[in-house]
């Protein structure tokens, strides 16, 4: 008998369904107390002070970006292996996203060869990092802390004082991920979350931007509102038939309580949800362990990794395939066919259609980002999974790696 297996469920319980039910009683489902208690709750957990919750990630990346100032005439360098949004949220500001390598083992900015890169293309002028062939000034960089594991960000906020530019942490896939002590977003950097259902915990679509500067978080709540504000001279006269002021350019990009409540209720199992990925993360490192033609995640000393995805890479190393991108879409067709989801890692940004075309990238520019692309496997992981599921899943890939 086939099983069927996904890649992810949410986990739910009854408690989202009543939290939202309250919010629905209280009449007010539009932002409102919910968002607050949920941005309160994330910010405590992951040690900042600020939180702005929004629509998506992809919106709270765009949001962070246009507070900071990007736009045309900005380069932000942003490594290829890494969900689409996380390059497009640049395109959106006008600013100019220059894709950058990767390292094949922890799959986030391979960040020697990002000093070499900034080296070989940019000059130093005053405090600011200047682009060789376009003139473009080096504004940011977005490190992303990839499948739930941080980015070397110390590492990155060294070159970034080295050159001038800003840190964004894309951290979509990290809630809880840490160096040491510290979480994402605690590096002195902002940082965009997600709480997609692909992701460790769910408001549906969702996204919140942490940071520590209280004048960019006014900033970000703002401009999620429309760009409206209220002047500190007129504030004291609480006069609600006064519509706002709006001297910048806004958005709606506000959540909903509904969408609040269903937050503030995973959030209560957090710590069971990480720890229940952790442990079976540790499972299929044990059952993985040893298998020539795979590597599992690493995870640098002192990091700690969610496990939002647990990405494999086949070694071509032992397998000597000529494509290893058509023989591992061939794996996963035979995975698929008996039941067990699987999907690759992400895509090389620099390899998609909008990119190549408009700023004539080739796949082999960035060869580590384009053999992740081809090479890694997302193995299934979720809550209510089994052991015996992940024995099934571990059994069934050795199988089908030697029949193929
Ligand atoms: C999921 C994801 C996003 C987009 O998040 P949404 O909330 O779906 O907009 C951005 N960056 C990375 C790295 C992601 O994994």
């Amino acid at each position: 008998m086939n099983r069927n297996i996904p890649v992810i469920i949410p986990y739910f319980t009854d408690s989202e369904a009543q939290e939202i039910s309250k919010v629905i009683q209280s009449g007010w489902v539009a932002q409102g107390p919910k968002v607050a208690e949920f941005e309160r709750k994330i910010a405590d957990h992951e040690q900042v002070k600020f939180a702005t919750a929004v629509t998506s990630c992809t919106t709270a990346l765009h949001l962070l970006m246009a507070c900071m100032g990007l736009g045309k005439g900005h380069d932000v360098l942003v490594p290829s292996f890494t969900f689409v949004a996380t390059a497009n949220s640049v395109e959106y500001t006008g600013a100019t996203p220059v894709l950058v390598d990767v390292r094949t083992d922890t799959y986030n900015i391979d960040v020697e060869a990002l000093g070499s890169f900034i080296e070989a293309n940019y000059r130093l002028d005053g405090k600011q990092a200047i682009n060789r062939k376009t003139g473009n000034i080096l504004f940011a960089a977005v490190a992303v802390n990839l499948f739930g594991l941080c980015a070397d960000i110390p590492a990155i906020n060294a070159l970034a004082a080295k050159y001038g530019f800003k840190v964004i942490e894309d951290s979509a896939c990290a809630l809880g991920a840490k160096i040491g002590n510290t979480f994402e977003g605690g590096f002195g950097n902002p940082s965009c979350l997600s709480f997609h259902p692909r992701k460790s915990i769910t408001t549906g679509e969702g996204g919140m931007v942490l940071t520590n500067d209280p004048l960019l978080d006014e900033k970000l709540k703002e401009r999620r509102a429309h760009g409206a504000s209220v002047p500190a001279d007129k504030r004291h006269l609480h006069a609600g038939y006064l519509l706002p002021e709006f001297d910048e350019l806004g958005y709606n990009y506000r959540m909903t309580d509904v969408q609040a409540a269903m937050g503030v209720a995973q959030m209560e199992k957090f710590e069971f949800i990480l720890g229940e990925r952790r442990k079976r993360a540790a499972l299929y490192d044990k059952l993985l362990a040893g298998l020539p033609f795979i590597k599992t995640p690493f995870v640098p000393q002192d990091y700690l990794h969610t496990y939002q995805s647990y990405v494999c890479i086949l070694n071509n190393e032992h397998l000597g395939q000529k494509d290893i991108g058509a023989y591992r879409n061939r794996l996963l067709g035979e995975l698929d066919a008996i039941g067990i989801a699987t999907r690759q890692g992400t895509h090389a940004v620099h390899s998609l259609g909008y990119y190549a075309n408009k700023y004539g990238y080739k796949p082999q520019d960035l060869p580590n980002a384009l053999y992740c692309q081809e090479a890694t496997i997302t193995l299934p992981l979720y809550i209510q999974m089994t052991d015996d599921d992940q024995n099934y899943v571990v059994e069934k890939l050795c199988e089908l790696q030697k029949k193929l």
